[in-house]
């Protein structure tokens, strides 16, 4: 599984000091996250302190090997396994 963010910083709220903006969209989401038990097709999207919709998050299947289902770093990456004598 992967956890995926993307937060848009062209809002009002972001205009005079990016970072404590972010801080604080992300310490909310960190709040609503904290005590779920996350999985695919969770989802949710991010408000700015004005109450706009800023980005939004996912949960999704990341890529896994094809022959032995580990995770991978990203699409048509080498398997962290494939030096394995059991892995062709
Ligand atoms: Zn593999």
């Amino acid at each position: 599984m992967r956890f995926v963010l993307s937060m848009d910083m062209e809002n009002d709220a972001f205009r005079e000091d990016t970072g404590p903006e972010v801080a604080r969209i992300l310490r909310n989401l960190a709040r609503t996250v904290e005590h779920r038990s996350l999985d695919t097709d969770d989802d949710g999207i991010l408000l700015d302190l004005n109450g706009n919709r800023a980005g939004m998050w996912e949960v999704i299947e990341g890529p896994t090997c094809t022959v032995c289902d580990a995770p991978l770093s990203h699409e048509g990456a080498t398997c962290p396994n494939q030096r394995l004598s059991a892995h062709p």
